[in-house]
Parts: C-alpha cells; structure tokens; sequence
C-alpha cells in the first residue's frame, strides 16, 4: 500500500504538440502510469510513453456537455486513485495555464488524494517561440498578459477588463481566441488600443502544421479569415510582433510542413524520423516488413559452433548484427565465442550495431552496397571461410562475388516478412494527398511497399503527387522494376543521405 503522500494522480502538462517539448518529468510520469485520462489536443503518440498494458481514456470523448464532463474527469480520477491506480491526466501545454488544472487539484484535495503538478510549455510562450516573437525584449516589451478569448467581449458578463487590456503596457497573448477574433479587436481598438499594433495569429504552433499570419491589429481578423486559420491559434499583439520577420526560423527549415511517409519496421524509424523532423517535416511510419526469427536455427548454430574456422563474419544490416549476437546469448554464449573472427559491415549503420556491443568492425567500404563488400573483402578474405549473416531475402551479389576466392558459408539469421494489410489510415492518407513523400530504404521494403498498394494509391506515384526517395540506385531499380518512378535517391547510402536527397527534391519542386 503506497503511504499515503505518495502522489496518485499527476497533473501532467504534454506541452504544446512536439513531442520534444514534452517534459522528462512528463515521460516519467506516463512510463509508470496506470490510467492516462488525455485531452483532444493531445498528440496519440504521446500515449506511446505509457505501459502497453495501461488504460488510456481521451476525456472529451466522456460525456457531451461541458459540465457533466468535468465532474466525470474528476470522480474518474478519484474512483482510479482509490483503487490504487496510477493516474496521468495529460492536458495540452500547461495544466495551470487555462487547462482547468487548478478545478482539478482542488476536487482531488478534497477527496484526499495526493497529487503532482508537473508543469509543461504552455501553448502561448510556445507560439511566440516558434513564430520568432520574443514575447519580452528591452526595447519593446516588458511585461506579458495571458488572456483567454473564449468569453465573447461584447457580452456584458464578460469578466475580463478589455479596457485595462487595451492599455497593458506590454505583449498580449491570447488563448482561445480564434471564434472571437473580429469583437475582441473591436473591443480592444474601442478601448484605444492603436490600429497600428502589430499583431500576430499562429496556429498549430510547434507542429507541422503551424502557420502564422501577421498584420496590423486593425487587420488581423480579416487576413486571418481569408488564410483560412483555426483553432488551435494563439493571438499575439504587441511591438514585438514587428520582429517577426527578422527573427521567424520555424518556418524556414529546409523541409517545413513536408508529409514524409517511412516505411521502415517500426523499431528502425526512429533515426530517420527524427532526423527528419528536425528539418521540419511531418513523419509518419507505415511499417510494410516486420523482422522475425529465421524458419530454421540449425545453420546459424552450426556457423557459430564453427566460428574458429572462419577468417570473416560479414554483416549486411544492423537487423543480422542483433540477430546473430541475440542466438549466442540464446544459446548460452556470449561475444567470446566470436575469437579472433574479422568483421564486416556493409555500411555505418551496420557499424553503429556492432559497435552497440563493443565490437569493432574491421571493413566498412567506402560505398554502402553489395558490390563494394564484396570488393573489398575479395582481397582480405582470399582463401579463407567466410561466414555470411543476413536476411532470409535479398541479394546474392556478395555470396556470388565471394565465392570465386573464398568458401563462403550463407546463413538466414532473420527473416523479413510482408506486413500483412499495412495500417489502412495511412494507405488512406496517401490516397487523399496527405502525404508528399515515401522513403524506401531496403529494396525488400520497396518491393513489400509497392505490393501494398491499390490503383489509387499507385496512381498518384505515377503521376508524381506522391514521390518516391530510395536510398541507393539498387532500391530505385527495385522500384522502377515495378513500374513505378523513383523521385530521387540518396547519394550516400544511409538515413543522413535521404533526408539529404529529400531536400534536395523538396527545394527543386
Ligand atoms: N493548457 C493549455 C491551454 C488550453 S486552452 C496551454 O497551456 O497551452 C486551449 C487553447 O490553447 C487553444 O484554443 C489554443 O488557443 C491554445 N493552443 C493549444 N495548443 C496550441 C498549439 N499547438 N498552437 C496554438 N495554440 C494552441
């Protein structure tokens, strides 16, 4: 029984979208949760963070009408804690900040739950980071107001002073504002606020999808109706909106707002997503092979019982290094049993897997492909064995260049299956030109990706809305063998190298 100030419910700010502003604090918090009751706004990865086996509740979807929904989010929680249960309730930016937090404390004080408040960016400081407005500056601004413009200011109720507003000596920012733009300028310019002012809406702010719209406040309501802006959307006003062009950076990144469909198994994504949207674009990731254990052990355990006979062990992917090191461990060894065996890697990211175990490859090529392994081993590897680790499908260039000059032993340490029936959202995404481009980084993954696809979907490959980028001129013809274009491919054989090549296509359409 946890004592009883450990904390049960956690008040967890997500932060304003990307899932880089999210908190350690944060990812703890889901990393233990047991229930994670979230709001609407909050991306669904974000609920990757928690246990596979944890309840996750989205608590707009409870109950219709505004009120009941709140007291349900507070017995559910209540009811959660009672029984033990860990409870996250994840909310957009900041829990404090406009996010009901504080009801929410105080229903859980009262019911004697203890609780942790974990603080998170809040939408607005976020929008102004991202749009390149410093909300303070000592020239312009030296003091900020958080505002919310849910309530419409031309009703009397309303419980906000827009007249002390209108003289705030400093940067506006307002949350919720977007239904009520055009009567809260009105009622600001009504108050004296000058036309002039610069001002600012940002929607979607540190996402993807984040646009900003600048104008003077005079004109704001209207270019951002005809921008076609919505909510979510932040309003800045103040001087030091008028910074923006100098400073704006979010929007400039060489692949800002690009839709990039990965289709990599889903434990090698990560890389490449990453770096991608670090550049600015929007990842999603259609897994199209899933990797598995070989069909039969007996060749792989015959070759590493026989490891001292072998000059080489050549690795064609970061998947055979796992593979190979996982079966010795399995078969009670350990990286002993490799002895004094050399290594080979195809490329850097095979490499980088070795090098995972302390283990130092001795050959990478200067070129990341078959021919270029086989190349370079023809001459180290002359009259010995060499033990060759790889996947159950795939090319035998190296195994037949080999073989001229060494005896070379072939062994299926994975297999690479289709995925069957690849996730449908996004096969439809891409049929509904939500998606710009597809990375294919493996022939077998272009292969298993073109096999997944209907005529609509291929049909939009064709005529060039959707572009291919592979990693190697061998992916391409993989590709191009199915009749499909590849837009491009990647000058060095690695993630770095696509993301390079998508750039390079993103900045030549
Ligand atoms: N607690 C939240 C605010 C919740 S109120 C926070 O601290 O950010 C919901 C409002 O937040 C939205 O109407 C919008 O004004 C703002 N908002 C949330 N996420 C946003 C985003 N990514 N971009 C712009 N505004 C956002």
């Amino acid at each position: 029984m946890a004592d009883s100030r450990t904390p049960l419910v956690f008040l967890v700010g997500a932060g304003p979208g990307h899932p880089g502003l999210l908190t350690l604090r944060a990812v703890e918090c889901l990393n233990e949760a047991d229930l994670v009751l979230y709001d609407r706004l909050v991306p669904a990865r974000f609920l990757d963070f928690a246990p596979a086996s944890a309840q996750r509740t989205c608590v707009t979807e409870l109950a219709d009408r505004h009120v009941e929904r709140c007291s349900l989010v507070h017995d559910t929680m209540i009811a959660a804690a009672r029984e033990g249960k860990r409870v996250v309730r994840l909310k957009g930016g900041d829990p404090f900040v406009f996010g009901r937090g504080g009801e929410e404390a105080d229903a859980l004080r009262q019911a004697g739950i203890p609780y942790e408040v974990v603080p998170g960016v809040t939408s607005g400081l976020a929008a102004a980071a991202c749009a390149g407005i410093p909300l303070t500056h000592r020239d312009h601004a030296s003091a900020v107001a958080l505002v919310t413009g849910h309530e419409n200011p031309a009703k009397p109720e309303s419980a906000i002073d827009w007249a002390v507003l209108a003289r705030f000596p400093g940067t506006l920012v307002v949350y919720m504002g977007i239904a009520h733009l055009a009567q809260i300028i009105q009622t600001l310019l009504e108050h004296g606020k000058p036309a002039d002012t610069p001002a600012a809406v940002v929607q979607w702010a540190t996402t993807g999808d984040q646009r900003t719209v600048e104008a003077p406040l005079c004109d704001l309501a209207g270019a951002v109706q005809r921008a076609g802006l919505a909510a979510p959307a932040i309003v800045l006003m103040g001087p030091v909106v008028g910074l923006r062009p100098r400073l704006a950076w979010f929007e400039h990144r060489p692949l800002f707002g690009r839709r990039v469909l990965l289709t990599r198994p889903r434990h090698q994504a990560d890389d490449l997503a990453r770096r991608l949207e670090q550049l600015g674009a929007v990842t999603f990731n259609l897994p199209v092979v899933d990797i598995r254990a070989p069909v039969d052990w007996a060749p792989v355990d015959r070759g590493l019982a026989n490891l001292g006979r072998y000059g080489w062990l050549v690795f064609t992917s970061a998947n055979g290094v796992h593979a190979l090191i996982r079966r010795l461990r399995q078969t009670g060894r350990d990286l002993r049993a490799l002895g004094s065996v050399r290594l080979a890697a195809i490329g850097p990211a095979t490499a980088d897997a070795l090098r995972s175990y302390h283990l130092e490859p001795d050959i990478i090529p200067a070129e990341y492909r078959s021919e270029a392994l086989a190349a370079a081993l023809r001459e180290r590897a002359c009259g010995q064995r060499v033990l060759l680790a790889r996947a159950d499908r795939g090319r035998d260039v190296l195994r037949e260049e080999l073989a001229a000059v060494a005896e070379v032993d072939q062994v299926a340490v994975y297999s690479q299956v289709d995925v069957v029936g690849p996730d449908p959202h996004l096969l439809d995404c891409l049929r509904r030109g939500e998606i710009d481009y597809v990375t294919l980084t493996s022939s077998n993954i272009a292969r298993a990706f073109v096999r997944a696809l209907d005529a609509p979907c291929r049909a939009r490959i064709e005529t060039g809305k959707v572009q291919l980028v592979s990693i190697s001129p061998v992916t391409s013809a993989a590709v191009r063998e199915l009749g499909l274009p590849v837009a491009a491919d990647a000058a060095e054989y690695t993630a770095a190298g696509v993301a390079e090549a998508l750039i390079a296509l993103a900045h030549a359409g």
